[in-house]
């Protein structure tokens, strides 16, 4: 196993793909995460063979070891209203297609909202729609990576034990890892302030879902409270989470391989706070 430490942040790719790894090689990540779309909107323009060459050749030039992608906000693989569904799964799709086509292991995914169907008849619905894609996705290598949720409306993937169910009831769950989202969890109601608490938390993963299914890490900090239900991310440090918590997470070795990411504030010129956050948590490795 390499030494390298895998951290970094989310990169915008305003100029396209292939502009992503020098923006988080200027920041000396070695990890990073990227839309390979615009997030907000339903169609993009296939990848030209040259962005993909582009992206490639600059990612040859940098420090950058693992990279992951995030998909689009508005899928929802367990949307009831059929258009909405068949809209979602032909645009997961397509990002998992252009996964492979750039060679990124796996595609971060918010697993989806019930919308008032129920949690047990959305958890059905998302690994139908796992179900589909794998069936439909000849890629060979991309992977769906389910990300745990804070719980915020009806979103689901808030517990360890319904991620764990989405990847039961998939037929083809090899293909299949997961994203910690240290807000997203804290907010969910799993503590990691204390030694106590975080090595709980990590216990509960790896008994209910597994550590070898963890393939990305989420490094936020919470603006709400714990417990919450709230999605709001805030710098390293500045929240309720606390520098502590995430001292837990860098020091740990059974997190070592395990590629972390931030989603925080990046500041008006959009990297000064990356800088200020990467910082703090290198500082963090005893
Ligand atoms: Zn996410
Ligand atoms: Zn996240």
């Amino acid at each position: 196993m390499s030494d390298t430490l895998l951290l970094g942040a989310h990169m915008s790719i305003a100029g396209g793909v292939s502009t992503a790894p020098a923006r988080g090689e200027e920041l000396g990540c070695t990890a990073i995460q990227i839309f390979t779309k615009n997030a907000n909107r339903w169609d993009a323009k296939p990848l030209s063979e040259e962005e993909i060459s582009s992206y490639v050749e600059e990612m040859s030039k940098t420090s950058i070891k693992s990279v992951v992608a995030h998909d689009s906000y508005l899928i929802n693989l367990c949307s009831p209203v059929d258009e909405l569904l068949e809209k979602s799964r032909s645009a997961f799709l397509i990002e998992m297609e252009r996964c492979e086509q750039l060679g990124i292991p796996a595609l971060v995914t918010h697993p989806g909202s019930h919308v008032g169907s129920g949690e047990d008849v959305g958890i059905k619905g998302i690994a139908a729609s796992l179900d589909w894609l794998h069936e439909n996705f000849h890629g060979s290598t991309a992977k769906v990576a389910l990300e745990t949720t804070a719980g915020q409306g009806t979103n689901l993937g808030y517990t360890f034990e319904q991620i764990a169910s989405m990847i039961e009831q998939t037929k083809d769950s090899d293909r299949l890892v997961v994203c910690l989202d240290t807000c997203h969890i804290f907010a969910a109601g799993y503590d990691i302030r204390t030694e106590a608490t975080y090595n709980d938390t990590i216990e509960k993963f790896d008994k209910v879902i597994g550590l070898d299914k963890l393939a990305c890490i989420h490094m936020n900090d919470s603006k709400f409270e714990f417990g919450k239900k709230k999605d709001r991310h805030e710098e390293i440090g500045d929240g309720f989470i606390g520098l502590e918590g995430f001292g837990f997470i860098m020091n740990d070795e059974r997190l070592k391989a395990v590629p972390k990411v931030m989603e925080t504030p990046k500041g008006d010129d959009g990297k000064s706070q990356d800088i200020i956050n990467l910082k703090k948590l290198r500082l963090l490795l005893k």
